[in-house]
């Protein structure tokens, strides 16, 4: 039985990379009966964030990826944040050390640095020297007594070692190019080779599926298995997801983190759908895939060994299909989780009640993402004196032609005062009479209007956005805008 784990340090919300990692070690555990563990691996006390446990927490369960064994919902492994473990890791370190396979050392970083500084002169890479004899306990007593920092490294065995990884093919790195790294820090802590080995084997895990960013620590974790005598776990290393570009994903180009996703008003299946084809693909030129057939069509085989690219507008078009595609019920359900993921927003401030909210979801039709809905909608839900008004569009509607649109306000402002009912029908019928009794086309009366309510030039179809504006408010608004030209 496959038994898997995802092993975020919690350094914040789930990047985008991370959620595909998880997503598919999710995929590979249900689709062949076998277990997914989620484990936090917070041992480097530097990079930790507090509460980024449960970011990630939040945002998997947004993605709807649960797991059999881990934080929260336990397993017989656990507990399962590594900061919980460390009687575990110093079992195992102290086995090691009494075993002749790491010793201590106590080198300050002035030393180190001046090591680096000669290696470099003679231009070879660093690598540690072991010294004749490996220091023992007393002496790592001693340097302690003299403030030195004390460390544990491992020795590394005079061996290439290849790792067999699933996707890249055999990769062998040379005995000269590693070297005795540490395995237990100056603070006590252990480093992440030597907590995530221990934990791999503790936890039964026996495929490990990470990014390709690993496979260079790889053999380290390997020789570490073979010291303790663990057996060796599947690799798979998945390619990297670059931008456009080809560089590192950036927030500097938009959202890296799900949560950003989410509050950008994404559907979860759909960025599931998204970040499944980076660096996988179902074969054919299939994209488009439900959870349920993802799970059907994954495999190992398919993986790519090529970089993937993490391209926003082929996203953006996704989404864009999905919510034209979506029942109300599911817009409704996201709609919601929008709201309360965006409490700043005007529209979750004005505390809509459900039919408002199916109203907009409904004028709104079109939406890219939810975050369109406010964009074209917010307007309507702010004091009419938090309007400011877009001089490019109050040039180009109000003032252009003589002020031709601010005549038209005036004109609109006595009928529409006098206009009963205020309904979607009597505003269309209304405006239909004037284009018809001045001879005009309907954009020199919706666009006037539009711009005095909204500010902007958009808004959705003028007939609802009157009537979801109410009629003092709408009166108001032109009254303002009139004003701008006095
Ligand atoms: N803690 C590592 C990370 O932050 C996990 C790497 C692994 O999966 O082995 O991604």
């Amino acid at each position: 039985m496959i038994r898997t784990r995802f092993a975020p340090s919690p350094t914040g919300h789930l990047h985008i990379g991370s959620a595909r990692t998880a997503l598919f070690n999710w995929l590979l555990a249900r689709k062949t009966g076998g277990v997914f563990i989620l484990r936090i691996e917070d041992t480097d006390t530097d990079r930790n964030v507090p509460g980024a446990d449960r970011q990630i927490i939040e945002d998997l369960r947004w993605l709807g990826l649960n797991w059999d064994e881990g934080i929260e919902v336990g397993g017989p492994h656990g507990p399962y944040y590594q900061s919980q473990r460390m009687d575990l890791y110093n079992a195992a370190i102290r086995r090691l050390l009494e075993a002749g396979q790491a010793y201590y050392a106590f080198d300050t970083s002035e030393e180190l640095d001046a090591m680096r500084g000669e290696a470099e002169a003679r231009k070879q890479a660093f690598r540690y020297p072991r010294p004749a004899r490996l220091p023992d306990e007393s002496d790592a007593r001693r340097a302690r007594d003299e403030g030195r920092p004390v460390v544990v490294r491992f020795k590394m065995p005079a061996e290439d070692i290849t790792v067999h990884d699933e996707v890249m093919g055999d990769v062998t790195v040379a005995a000269t190019e590693l070297d005795d790294f540490i395995i237990r820090k100056a603070d006590g802590m252990p480093v992440y080779h030597l907590a995530n080995v221990v934990d791999d084997t503790a936890m039964g895990v026996n495929l490990v599926m990470r990014g390709q960013e690993f496979l260079a620590q790889t053999p380290r974790h390997i020789a570490l298995q073979r010291a303790f005598g663990y057996p060796t776990p599947r690799y798979v290393h998945m390619p990297l997801t670059m931008d456009m570009k080809g560089r590192k994903l950036s927030k500097r180009d938009g959202a890296v983190e799900v949560h950003a996703f989410r509050q950008a008003g994404y559907l979860p299946e759909t960025l599931l759908n998204f970040i499944a084809l980076l660096g996988w693909s179902p074969g054919g030129d299939r994209e488009k895939m439900t959870v349920a057939e993802m799970l059907e069509l994954f495999s190992i085989e398919r993986m790519n060994r090529v970089n993937s690219k993490f391209d926003r507008d082929k996203l953006l078009a996704f989404n864009t299909n999905a919510v034209a595609e979506a029942s109300p019920e599911r817009l409704s359900a996201g709609f919601d989780d929008w709201l309360a993921v965006n409490p700043d927003s005007p529209l979750s401030r004005a505390g809509l009640d459900a039919a408002t909210r199916a109203t907009l979801l409904e004028v709104n039709r079109g939406f890219r993402t939810f975050a369109d809905i406010e964009h074209k909608s917010g307007f309507l839900y702010v004091d009419d004196e938090g309007i400011s008004y877009d001089p490019a569009a109050v040039k180009k509607v109000l003032a252009k032609n003589d002020n031709a649109g601010f005549h038209m306000l005036a004109a609109l402002l006595p009928q529409l005062e006098a206009l009963e009912p205020w309904s979607t029908e009597s505003i269309e019928g209304f405006i239909k009479g004037v284009c018809e009794s001045q001879g005009v086309g309907m954009g020199n009366v919706a666009q006037p209007l539009r711009v005095a309510v909204s500010g902007t030039t958009i808004s959705p179809a003028i007939y609802d956005t009157l009537v979801l504006l109410g009629k003092p408010r709408t009166l108001n608004r032109i009254r303002r805008a009139l004003a701008i030209n006095q």
